[in-house]
């Protein structure tokens, strides 16, 4: 790969029908000297994560990006040259690197990694921001999973739901169930990642399957999906529950109209809370849960399943796939073919 010229995906033109990979185009441009502070990046491997899509809609929580500007994606890479201390050629860094081949960010906004015990591509999946620590925050302090527990992920074989299941175990949960689209992520939930149940929501009635494999009800819902599948979780809730709002990835490609639950009153009912977070508002909280998390990956407590995509001009197609379900565990783009 060249590293004088930058090969990076723009926004073409934004989504109005359902994200479609043609709305972005990969682009190449000239790599321009360093300006004061910066690092430049070669970006090895990117996070293909839920919120890129939102940052397409003209308004977004995560900053917008305008047509024909940069998409934005968390990634891991090696510096290729620093204009700041705190970096050197060589370095292992993650940050957002942004969809590209290569990235010139300000220094602050980067992080070395430790390579010597986990590949770099750990940083986006088990040790991941948007993956791994917010698996981690959503299970342990707003779910506060704990012995006994019945637990309910939605969003199951994705990439935050699978290490979600996984950590609610390591948490002492007596029953873990899934729910996924299609029979073949249903047996990887159980077969592979060792889940008690899994309920397949494109081909089974969830309320009925819910019913059968948590009849004493449900102590923590950790939802990645919102729409119907939070309502019939919502209607099957314990005394006391706790429903974690971690996403709503069934309602993201129409934020103008979010459905909401309708279910909502089986919370007064039960005593129960409902609470959204994000996993930026628990920075203070990283030490704590990067060590848990290192622990338990390198112990071989965390089963790493994930689905890689080869080359820049993939991630267009690679963020199609992770809003339609096809992949299993977490989406990377593997852009330099040399990356660890
Ligand atoms: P992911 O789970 O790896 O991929 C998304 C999955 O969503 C797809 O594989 C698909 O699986 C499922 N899905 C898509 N449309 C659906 C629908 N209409 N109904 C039910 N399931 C649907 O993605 P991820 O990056 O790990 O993100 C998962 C969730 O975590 C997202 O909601 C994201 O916004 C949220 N998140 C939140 C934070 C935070 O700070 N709160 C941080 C990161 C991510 P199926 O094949 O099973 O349909």
């Amino acid at each position: 790969m060249t590293t004088t010229e930058n090969h990076h995906i723009v926004l073409a033109s934004r989504p109005t029908d359902g994200f479609r990979a043609t709305d972005l185009r990969l682009e190449t441009e000239a790599v321009v000297p360093l300006g004061a502070g910066q690092v430049r990046v070669e970006v090895d491997t990117l996070s293909v994560d839920a919120f890129i899509r939102t940052t397409l809609n003209a308004d977004s929580y995560h900053q917008s990006v305008a047509v024909g500007g940069k998409v934005m994606a968390l990634g891991v890479g090696r510096v290729l040259e620093s204009a700041d201390d705190s970096f050197a050629v060589g370095d292992t860094v993650f940050g957002p690197l942004g969809a590209q081949t290569i990235s010139q960010v300000p220094a602050p906004f980067l992080q070395k990694v430790d390579v010597s015990t986990v590949p770099a591509r750990s940083y986006l999946g088990a040790l991941g921001l948007t993956t791994g620590l917010t698996a981690y925050f959503g299970i342990v302090d707003v779910g506060a999973v704990g012995p006994g527990d019945t637990v309910v992920v939605s969003g199951a074989a994705g990439a935050v739901g699978s290490f979600a299941g996984q950590i609610a175990r390591l948490r002492g949960a007596a029953k873990v169930i899934g729910i996924a689209g299609g029979a073949a992520k249903c047996t990887f939930l159980v077969d592979e990642l060792g889940f008690d149940a899994a309920i397949d929501y494109k081909n089974e009635v969830v309320a009925d399957r819910l019913c059968d494999v948590a009849p004493n009800g449900i102590d923590v819902f950790f939802d990645n999906v919102g729409g119907g599948i939070l309502d019939d979780v919502l209607f099957q809730i314990s005394e006391r529950a706790r429903v974690v709002i971690c996403g709503a990835i069934s309602q993201y490609e129409h934020m103008e109209s979010v459905s909401g639950p309708t279910n909502y009153l089986k919370l007064a009912e039960r005593h129960a809370r409902m609470e959204g977070f994000a996993v930026t508002h628990f920075t203070e909280h990283f030490p704590r849960a990067q060590a848990d998390l290192m622990g338990w990956l390198t112990g071989g407590d965390l089963v790493v399943h994930e689905h890689v995509e080869h080359g820049i001009e993939s991630f267009p197609m690679a963020l199609q796939k992770l809003l339609t379900g096809g992949h299993t565990g977490k989406l990377l783009v593997q852009v330099n073919a040399n990356a660890s």
